[in-house]
């Protein structure tokens, strides 16, 4: 492989094997650097009807077609009142959305970008990002091999933790504090193919069936609500018991519950999302909170236009850039205002430590 490049992309998520695609429609010279030799589970799994166009736009659609991935016919939710409401995808233009096989998606993308070429460093992790006038320098690692890479442009694609902007100095900042934790479940009997979401007075719960009979259970709550390890247990237990359909579909076993994982899952953006001779796309720009459903199309949508942005600059075409940055504030300013009125939407339980620092926390952006 050579070491110098018009562009470096570092992160082969969805944000990053995107922007990989696109590159190669316009034959730009570039590669793509992940920290992990292989694809790794990520959480997070739904992807709206209407995110169809954008996988189309990409050439990326017939992926769907693919039994690991399930289509998935609408949401259930209990939110605001105690009422169930079941929301039916049917009834809209593009049909069924998808519950992915995320490690299958990725692996798919990997595919793709590997069969069109592209140099990939697989296992390769970012070490420091040199900014020097005319082009920029990547150090990466692979156990004790360093490599350094060369090239016009740097694509910040390395999710939540934008590790390129970090060695950057570019700021990230967090909007809230939402935590999740997230567990299996093995479910005795096949439940329907749809999304479930309740909330409860310190959060809310949301469950995502597998084609196989394991749901993957996640419980949203505030940072400031979580309980040291010793207590989750019993902490899960309880806030489970406060459900009032989430309960009566799963009844995971001590073991599951107690295989936990927690991450970060609140709203950030970058202080801006593009700088002389780089740009952040994905979650590194901008981290949506799961509510949305948008994490995935949001990555593969700047991943796209990300990629167009450069093919642009790589034309002298100077605004390029301005553009790119005004579609990524565009989308986050319509996802906080509807973000506003989902929270907004639930008023149960004013008292509630969650929903008043929810409300608060939203309000303030
Ligand atoms: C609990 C939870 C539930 C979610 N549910 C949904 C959902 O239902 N639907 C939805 O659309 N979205 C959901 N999301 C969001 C979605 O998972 C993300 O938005 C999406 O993965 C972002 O893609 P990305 O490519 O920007 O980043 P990532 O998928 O995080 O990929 C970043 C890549 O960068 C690599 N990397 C990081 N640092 C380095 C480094 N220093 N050197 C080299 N490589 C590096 C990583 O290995 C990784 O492969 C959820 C998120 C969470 C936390």
């Amino acid at each position: 492989m050579q070491n110098s490049y018009q562009v470096i992309i570092v992160g082969a998520g969805p944000a990053g094997l995107a922007s990989s695609l696109t590159l190669s429609t316009y034959n730009i010279p570039h590669c793509i650097v992940d920290a992990n030799t292989n694809s790794v589970l990520k959480l997070g799994d739904s992807l709206p009807p209407n995110a169809k166009p954008l996988l189309k736009q990409l050439g990326i659609l017939h992926l769907l077609i693919s039994p690991e991935h399930i289509p998935y016919y609408g949401n259930k939710s209990i939110w605001g009142t105690n009422e169930v409401h079941q929301k039916e995808f049917i009834e809209g233009v593009y049909g069924s959305g998808f519950l992915l096989d995320r490690l299958h998606f990725e692996n798919q993308l990997r595919g793709l970008v590997k069969k069109n070429r592209t140099d990939f460093y697989q296992g390769y992790q970012l070490k420091k990002v040199y900014n020097h006038e005319q082009f920029v320098e990547a150090l990466i690692q692979k156990d004790t091999e360093s490599l350094h890479l060369k090239a016009k442009f740097i694509i910040d694609a390395t999710g939540r933790k934008a590790s390129v902007c970090r060695h950057l100095g570019v700021l990230k900042h967090n909007l809230d504090t939402q935590f999740t934790v997230s567990f299996w479940h093995q479910t005795a009997k096949k439940i329907p193919r749809q999304i479930w979401i309740e909330a409860t007075e310190n959060g809310w719960w949301y469950l995502s069936p597998k084609a196989t009979n394991e749901v993957n259970c996640m419980f949203f709550t505030l940072k400031d609500l979580l309980p040291s390890r010793k207590e989750m247990f019993t902490f899960l237990t309880k806030e489970l018991q406060k459900t009032q359909d989430i309960k009566t579909i799963i009844q995971p076993t001590d073991i599951e519950f107690n295989d936990y994982k927690i991450m970060a899952s609140g709203t950030s953006c970058l202080e801006k999302p593009f700088g002389e001779n780089w740009l952040a796309v994905g979650d590194a720009a901008f981290s949506y909170d799961p509510i949305s459903s948008y994490g995935i199309t949001s990555a593969l949508a700047s991943g796209f236009y990300g990629g167009h942005a450069i093919a642009a600059r790589l034309k002298d075409e100077e605004d390029a850039f301005i553009t790119y940055r005004y579609i990524i504030e565009n989308g986050a300013k319509s996802y906080l205002n509807k973000l506003e009125h989902q929270y907004n939407m639930e008023q149960r339980w004013p008292k509630s430590f969650y929903w008043k620092n929810r409300l608060k926390q939203v309000s303030l952006v």
